[in-house]
């Protein structure tokens, strides 16, 4: 057998662990956050693998809810969402190279135009094709990422009014800070936008959407939705920070699992792990679970994380490994081989959440999410 064959990948669906995905509340949470935003359209952002969700799965389940259109950053995403069935407009967040525009105009995905002269690349490639391409104008109100400066936006404005093969069907612009203790930066972005918006409502001939928010924006300013929102984070069921989850509720849809495959008692001052990072305070009980940093499962959760098992929150001691990590049950602590382990998730009224990870590394839930790799089976259910 070889070693690419489809059986031996198969094997992967035997691993104790594994990330369930629970699409009934995916949809729940997309129908939360389009009543908190009607009559705004709503763009569900699939990138990263869907945040580690599973891109084609996720992005199936939110057309099949009736989500407006989709949002990833790369052409490959979108080109693999093409290929997987997605008939709802896909548009690509990030900076553009000519010899990619070809594929944006041949699988009809929209294309983010961040100066005259991209737009112009863009006008050139769908004249050559004998198509129309589909272009969202990106405004910078801040972020200094892409996009034309919102003070020099006129000059983008007009090349698009000059266009004869390309539709404007978006402006758009992100917000750098939303913050919803001090929400003074986003409010300056957002009024940069709605300023530099003017000059092309006043001449633009047909309609187009204007949209500024992500899940911290929609969530902290109500005048942020304009004709759509895009949110990611918290289609999840992942809030962007404390305090937000008073303003809509949404609920977690990813749980991580895996299951106890080492039970061992160790002496007190026994050093566990690479480096010998934690030291047994006494007599203990720990077991080994097989997942680690190769998974995805931050290292830098070492000695911080807790994990449920039998109901109960057990630390993460010494360092995480590439493909295993040890849990101190304490001296009396229960456990055996085959017990479920909760990394990600609720069981008997324990939780270990996203946010709370995020915050014990000092990081976005984002990146506890994404980080989650091809390594990991994803099981869907609902
Ligand atoms: C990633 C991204 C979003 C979604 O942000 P969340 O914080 O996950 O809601 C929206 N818009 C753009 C341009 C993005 O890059």
């Amino acid at each position: 057998m070889s070693l690419t064959s489809p059986s031996i990948l198969n094997t992967f669906d035997h691993r104790p662990t594994h990330a369930e995905v629970d699409l009934g509340i995916l949809k729940g949470n997309l129908n939360s956050i389009r009543a908190f935003v009607s009559p705004s359209k709503v763009m569900a952002v699939v990138k990263a693998n869907g945040y580690g969700h599973g891109l084609e799965r996720t992005a199936l389940c939110l057309q099949e809810a009736g989500v407006d259109s989709l949002g990833v950053a790369y052409i490959e995403e979108a080109i693999a969402l093409r290929q997987s069935g997605i008939t709802i407009p896909i548009l690509v967040f990030g900076g553009l190279l000519q010899d990619q525009l070809e594929l944006y105009v041949k699988h009809d995905i929209d294309v983010t135009a961040s100066s005259v002269s991209k737009l112009g690349q863009i006008e050139a490639t769908a004249e050559r094709l004998k198509r129309r391409a589909r272009v969202h104008l990106k405004i910078d109100t801040g972020l200094e990422r892409i996009g034309v400066h919102y003070y020099s936006a006129d000059k983008l404005y007009d090349a698009a009014l000059r266009a004869r093969h390309s539709d404007v069907v978006g402006v758009y612009s992100h917000f750098a800070d939303v913050n919803l203790g001090d929400l003074k930066i986003a409010e300056v972005q957002l009024e940069r936008f709605l300023e530099a918006l003017r000059y092309y409502e006043e001449r633009a001939n047909g309609p187009f959407l204007r949209h500024i928010a992500s899940s911290s924006g929609l969530m902290a300013i109500k005048a942020s939705h304009l004709d759509m929102v895009r949110p990611g984070l918290s289609l999840y069921g992942v809030y962007p920070g404390p305090g937000y989850s008073s303003i809509v509720s949404v609920k977690p849809a990813l749980t991580l699992k895996s299951h106890v495959v080492y039970f061992k008692v160790v002496k007190q001052g026994a050093g566990v792990s690479y480096g010998h990072t934690w030291f047994a305070p006494e007599d203990t009980r720990l077991v080994t679970v097989p997942i680690g940093y190769g998974d995805g499962y931050l290292r830098a959760l070492s000695n911080k994380a807790s994990v449920i098992i039998r109901g109960k929150k057990s630390p993460i001691v010494g360092v995480v490994c590439m493909d295993q990590l040890m849990v101190n049950l304490g001296p009396n602590g229960v456990g055996y081989n085959g017990d479920e382990v909760i990394l990600i998730g609720e069981s008997d009224g324990e939780r270990v959440s996203v946010e709370e990870l995020a915050g014990l590394i000092g990081t976005t839930p984002h990146e506890i999410l994404v980080s989650l790799n091809q390594r990991i089976p994803r099981v869907y259910r609902g």
